[in-house]
């Protein structure tokens, strides 16, 4: 038992059992338990007539009471509080105890009616607390005027202290069962009215449709009890099967239509298990014992995703999800009242991340719109899905996930608001403006090629491209060339690394397209966020810090070979050229090319006819900037990546929202860095280019053009816009603006200088 010398002036002890103790946590029948009787001995040994814990839930950012004494018992799951909200919300946020004699008088507290609180006045709440780590608030109260006093106060931050470990394994354990339990009525969030919230563009447009929440650990318990115990037999059951073979070779067929590069087939894992004799016989074992149809497959498929779940194997993991999907698209097809809720077309889908072959399937499967709230503007899946025209905005707002999957939403993704519950009135005029934009692209056909900036200077506007169908739209606005492709993105599509033949025939497809325009082919960027699933050799605790990009292609030397001898054998004429990512020394770029010139040779050998390239290499890393003059006498050319160089000058993750407000494209140190860049380049005839979002941000563009910056390579739906914001600039100004910017140490004074946001 436990024994708290609550009283005691001269020391406060804890004396706790722990034998004791575990002996509560194995006579509870559960969780709840448990914390039943916690919060009737922290109420004893207090002298308080009400003690409750709340625990901090994650995934909504919310303290939820989890246990009571004192109070009703109905408060517990339905008192939740923001941290900062209420007293006890008060103590979390600001990591102290709080000790109030009349708490319903005071102007923080917040009331919840119904749950008995008018019953008490004298209130304490102490955090819980691991590290810096929030677990949750353990509150007492009492009745009459009997305030807690500074004893009782350190008792209980005691008592908080030596139940950290226990309930923060309490909470860890609760938040896996409730989600597995927990229906999505009881979880569903739903907001009266319009709610506005605003987040980062990361791919542009306009969508309005209803919620779909993919939240892959709670999809299966989605389905609806009614059509688990319905009345399907085995025919249904084969019927279902048949019908979701065929919606996937049709699914299928759309990816190799829309995105011929990626043709690789992203449903082969769900084709398979679909075909997987030993799982299906399992199930129609069950069915034929008497289960459900819809039962044996869930209990069937629960068992599989379990054990994909322990391997160590991050592929054999991945599987899971592609059974769960799989599982739900036939549940779909046994009851077509599910199927409704589980199809993705014209809804707004919200989730926690997306790999890039979810992307692609919410592409080819008519989503309308995604809203991530986790990741980050600059991220892949953010790049990928310009490439796809899906419009995505980025929101660090984790309750959106909570929402009830009738809710309608409108995503102005250009702007980075997502309206809840639009009124009709906004749809229309989002639905507007979105026409005018696109009439007015119609109406004024680039002319031209050339861009000059008002007195007469050339900028060359070129295309980042990942995929092919990104270069229709590029050469429809008329750029320069193609400045960066990121050839990467077909490897993370595909379930297997592609050959030198099939990698040789997509270059050679793009660059019959691209005419007589130079192209720039980056090879292999791959690790931080670009994960190829097949590829899982060991995991990285920092794979941002681990075996990225260049580094990963001199590791992994075959592959790179391949895609090098891909990219040689196009070189039919000067208008190739290959670029490195992420190059950190001068012998890095040295390795990497003389691979180049080894694969040359052995091609030359073989009898091609081919030019040997210009080859060059992007500027990501801090590590570069004093050693550019040497690394220009060597190089062909550079590109700024400034996505990653940001990141790693300034030591923020471009890929986590919530870091948006350390990512400074302005901070002193990365302005500085660039004109360190341009100058050497042009001080050795090198020719230099930005192919990282900066280069398309009309904040920024005025600067660059004022260091020096010729050529800027962007995302293809900015060119149209940074197209007419050149022609408006003139570049005495702008070499001015470039020269104050320099002289400034602080963040705050180029902010100031700059044109807001
Ligand atoms: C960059 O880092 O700025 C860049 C263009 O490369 P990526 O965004 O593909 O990492
Ligand atoms: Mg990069």
């Amino acid at each position: 038992m436990i024994t708290i010398m609550a009283d005691a002036t001269d020391r406060y002890k804890l004396l706790c059992d722990f034998g004791e103790l575990s002996w509560i946590f194995s006579h509870s029948q559960d969780i709840e338990s448990f914390l039943n009787e916690i919060v009737l001995l922290v109420s004893k040994h207090m002298g308080a007539e009400a003690c409750s814990i709340f625990l901090w839930e994650t995934e909504s950012e919310e303290l939820v009471m989890r246990a009571t004494i004192g109070l009703k018992p109905e408060s517990v799951g339905r008192v939740r509080l923001k941290a900062g909200e209420g007293l006890t919300g008060l103590a979390l946020k600001e990591s102290r105890p709080i000790s109030v004699r009349e708490a319903l008088k005071h102007p923080q507290f917040k009331f919840f009616p119904g749950t008995n609180e008018e019953n008490y006045d004298a209130f304490l709440a102490v955090p819980i607390l691991r590290g810096i780590e929030k677990i949750g608030v353990l509150t007492v109260r009492r009745s009459r005027k009997k305030p807690f006093k500074k004893d009782n106060v350190q008792a209980l931050r005691v008592i908080a202290t030596q139940l950290a470990n226990i309930i923060e394994n309490a909470r860890l354990l609760m938040q896996l069962g409730s989600e597995a339990r927990k229906k999505p009525q009881e979880k569903a969030l739903t907001l009266e009215g319009p709610k506005l919230f605003r987040g980062t563009s990361a791919s542009g447009g306009f969508a309005v449709g209803e919620v779909l929440i993919l939240a892959r650990e709670r999809s299966i318990t989605r389905m609806s009890e009614a059509g688990l115990d319905s009345k399907h037999t085995l025919a249904d059951f084969r019927n279902a099967l048949e019908e979701t073979a065929d919606q996937l070779e049709e699914l299928q067929g759309r990816v190799e239509e829309k995105l011929d590069d990626a043709a690789s087939l992203i449903f082969t894992a769900h084709l398979l298990l679909l075909k997987d004799q030993e799982l299906i016989k399992e199930v129609v074992q069950l069915i034929e014992e008497g289960q459900t149809p819809a039962r044996a497959l869930i209990q069937v498929a629960k068992k599989y995703m379990e054990i994909f779940s322990q391997s160590d194997n991050h592929y054999v993991r991945d599987k899971g999800n592609d059974l769960e999907d799989l599982t739900l698209r036939v549940l779909g097809n046994l009851d077509s009242s599910s199927r409704e809720h589980i199809s993705v077309k014209d809804k707004i889908v919200i989730a926690r991340s997306l790999f890039p072959s979810d992307v692609l399937k919410l592409s080819v499967e008519e989503a309308a719109g995604v809203i991530l709230v986790s990741g980050g503007a600059t991220s892949h899946t953010s790049i990928l899905c310009r490439s796809l025209k899906l419009p995505l905005v980025i929101i660090d707002e984790p309750v959106l996930l909570n929402l009830s999957e009738e809710t309608r939403i409108l995503i102005d993704a250009d702007r980075g608001v997502v309206c809840v519950n639009p009124k009709p009135e906004e749809i229309t005029e989002c639905e507007r403006r979105f026409e005018d934009l696109r009439t007015k692209g119609v109406a004024a056909p680039v002319s031209g090629r050339a861009v000059f900036t008002l007195d007469g200077v050339r900028i060359r506007l070129l295309a980042n491209i990942n995929l092919v169908s990104d270069l229709a739209p590029a050469l429809a606005a008329n750029v320069d060339g193609i400045g960066l492709y990121r050839t990467e993105y077909p490897f993370l599509i595909r379930s297997d690394f592609p050959s030198e033949e099939e990698q040789y025939i997509l270059y050679q497809r793009v660059i019959d397209k691209v005419g007589d325009r130079e192209i720039t082919i980056r090879t292999l960027d791959v690790g931080g966020d670009k994960v190829l699933s097949y590829y899982q050799n060991y995991q990285e605790s920092n794979p941002f810090l681990g075996l990225r990009s260049i580094r990963f292609a001199l590791k992994n030397e075959e592959v790179f070979r391949e895609q090098v001898r891909a990219i040689l054998r196009t070189c039919t004429s000067k208008k190739v050229r290959i670029m490195f990512p992420m190059i950190s020394s001068l012998d890095e770029f040295r390795h990497a090319k003389e691979i180049v010139l080894q694969c040359w040779n052995e091609l030359r050998k073989e009898g091609k006819k081919i030019e040997f390239p210009q080859v060059g290499m992007m500027v990501e890393l801090p590590s570069v900037l004093d050693i550019m003059d040497g690394l220009a006498r060597e190089t062909d050319f550079f590109s700024i990546g400034t996505n990653d160089l940001i990141q790693y000058l300034l030591g923020v993750d471009r890929a986590n929202e919530k870091m948006a407000e350390f990512y400074l494209p302005h901070h002193p140190a990365v302005l500085r860095a660039l004109e360190r860049v341009v100058s050497s380049a042009r001080r050795n005839h090198k020719e230099v280019s930005v192919c990282g979002d900066m280069a398309h941000q009309t904040r920024y563009i005025p600067f660059l053009l004022g260091i020096g910056m010729r050529d800027l390579s962007m995302d293809v739906s900015y060119l149209p816009a940074v197209r007419h914001f050149i022609s408006q600039i003139s570049m005495a100004e702008v070499e001015e603006l470039a020269r104050s910017l320099l002289a400034k140490d602080s963040i705050s004074e180029i902010d100031a200088i700059l044109e807001p946001v």
